[in-house]
């Protein structure tokens, strides 16, 4: 067993299928820890129109993160979410689920059990997808649970919908400019911003534990949603995808320019 199903439905955003699985060693080196994974409830083949296929169902998991597709002056597509950049573990989990390696746990019965004999240091809520994808009712009770064992790291870009406020008690918001930084914890949110690579975090911003001196999420621990804090850490990664963020940022900050929050 790989991990648990704590979610097969519709989708929050647009009602599409999708599917929530607690991965027991899914976190990256930075994160180190167990992770939700919401991904597209789709059936995943060999052969070239994987990718394709998973990016459009994505949709569903990823809602109008603005990382989700960029598009150059060439007007080519691209992504510049690190997660769909390095695809390749998203069609290994589902075809991992599709096997029988993930066991429904819609009670959520194993989930106890298992964080009771591993006594997991982290938990990252969502690793990939955004966790406002997946019902209040279904993952609220799982934090609200795994509260007694860590607090949970996570992140949304729908921090601006009414519907998600409740998310503040868990996730921080995701942002690209500093006016969307500002406007978020006006609104009561820890925030997390992405800079462009050479900038540098404002007073009221704490750098980023792990890039700014290799510590990692574990040990870390601040993007819990909790206390208000302003996280600040460089677009970083492969060049190509470093340079569609940027886009990212520099759009965004163009749009905000002047705005008061
Ligand atoms: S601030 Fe801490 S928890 Fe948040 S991404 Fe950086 S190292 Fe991880």
């Amino acid at each position: 067993m790989r991990g648990l199903i704590i979610y097969k439905g519709p989708s929050e955003f647009d009602g599409k299928p999708i599917v929530a699985v607690l991965v027991f060693s899914a976190g990256n080196g930075k994160t180190k820890s167990p992770a939700l994974w919401v991904l597209p409830d789709i059936e995943v083949k060999d052969g070239k129109g994987y990718y394709s296929t998973a990016r459009e169902a994505a949709r569903s998991v990823c809602g109008g993160c603005p990382l989700f597709d960029v598009t150059d002056d060439k007007g080519r597509h691209g992504t510049a979410c690190f997660a769909w950049a390095h695809a390749l573990p998203i069609g290994g989990v589902l075809r991992s689920i599709d096997v029988g390696n993930y066991v429904p746990d819609f009670e959520m019965r194993k989930i106890k059990a298992w964080a009771e004999l591993e006594q997991p240091r982290r938990l990252r809520n969502a690793y990939i997808g955004d966790p406002a994808a997946v019902p209040r009712h279904v993952l609220e009770p799982m934090l609200q649970f795994m509260e007694s064992w860590t607090a949970p790291l996570g992140y949304t870009h729908q921090w601006r919908k009414k519907k998600n406020q409740w998310l503040q008690s868990y996730c921080m918001a995701s942002v690209e400019s500093v006016h969307d930084a500002r406007v978020a914890a006006a609104n009561g949110w820890g925030v997390f911003r992405v800079g462009l690579h050479d900038e540098d975090p404002l007073p009221e911003e704490t750098w980023c534990p792990s890039q700014a001196r290799g510590m990692s999420c574990a040990a870390c621990g601040q993007c819990d949603g909790r206390g208000g804090r302003r996280i600040f850490a460089r677009a970083h990664g492969v060049k190509h995808v470093v340079r569609r963020i940027e886009r990212v940022i520099k759009r965004r900050s163009a749009q905000t320019a002047g705005a008061t929050p």
